[in-house]
């Protein structure tokens, strides 16, 4: 990956953007790899001496690695920081880094640390789901310990205390622990497995000069078509619904109100979180189809 400075960053900054900190060890993959759609893994490698990043992009991924060298240096009893656990499973080698593990016995509960914003916190991250309980499969087969709980620490990056102050709602500290409900070993297994031969078979695919599988709708952050309802003179909405029969329902109830669609997309294809759009398929395919209509 090619490291840019359109800012004017300093330059011991940007060369701590340039240092690649992500290693997975000597695994053929890593628990983020394995979740990660087999499409943007596969094309992320194919292209990666021509994708570009900009230092001021990664300024939250560097925190995240800054975090975890402090983390480390903290040595506290009964806590075991940045451990990279190994398995072989399905003829792969799978590996995964957990934050920290704090022991009891044989009982473990993990911690993950999560720069985030206020408002993605609200939503259910089904990425941390799945991330989390691979780790917590690694310590139970890896170390035959039985693993208590799950916890992310998210550190919200956005955090106003006007917020916290006027909404009940708001998370009221920047530091939030956030349970993740702990799955059924066998449930993990079989989802790992499945994660495996699907990274598998894109490979496969992809050496053959197929079709790579298409991402998903969850894969692609789509965000549906949402109807905003408008009130004169304010920027604003007033409220935001799911159907436009609903927003209708409301708009009747006031003439300065008035109903505007907005059109969902897929987030992480438009605005290139994957890395790899300008290389694919499937979203070039989409924009032909939509500019056609
Ligand atoms: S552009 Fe969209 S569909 Fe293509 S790899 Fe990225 S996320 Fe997947």
């Amino acid at each position: 990956m090619k490291i840019t400075n359109k800012h004017g960053a300093p330059e011991p900054l940007f060369a701590l953007a340039s240092r690649d900190y992500y290693s997975k060890g000597k695994a053929t993959y890593s628990v983020t790899e394995i979740i990660s759609p087999p499409r943007v893994q596969r094309l992320r490698e194919e292209h990666n001496e021509a994708i570009e990043q900009d230092v001021s992009d990664m300024l939250w991924s560097m925190m995240g690695s800054a975090l975890h060298v402090v983390a480390e240096r903290s040595q506290v009893d009964g806590h075991i920081s940045e451990e990279r656990l190994f398995l072989d499973i399905d003829g792969v080698r799978l590996s995964g880094a957990i934050d920290l593990q704090r022991v009891e016995g044989d009982l473990v509960d993990i911690v993950d640390y999560k720069f985030t914003s206020a408002w993605s916190l609200r939503a259910d991250k089904e990425d941390w789901h799945q991330q989390q309980n691979c780790y917590a499969y690694l310590v139970h087969r890896v170390k035959g310990m039985k693993v208590r709980s799950i916890k992310i620490c998210a550190l919200i990056r956005d955090w106003s205390r006007r917020e916290a102050a006027i909404k009940p709602s708001y998370p009221q500290s920047p530091i939030q622990m956030v349970h993740i409900p702990i799955w059924e070993m066998d449930v993990t297994e079989k989802f790992i497995r499945d994660r495996i031969e699907a990274h598998r078979q894109a490979k496969v695919l992809h050496d053959w000069g197929d079709e790579l599988p298409l991402c998903t709708d969850s894969d692609r952050w789509v965000r549906g078509d949402k109807w905003a309802v408008m009130k004169d003179g304010r920027k604003t909405a007033v409220r935001v619904f799911d159907t436009e029969e609903e927003a209708k329902a409301l708009a009747e109830t006031d003439p300065k109100f008035n109903v505007v669609e907005r059109k969902g997309e897929p987030v992480r294809c438009t605005g290139n979180y994957c890395g790899v759009a300008a290389w694919c398929s499937q979203f070039k395919k989409e924009q032909e189809n939509a500019s056609a209509d």
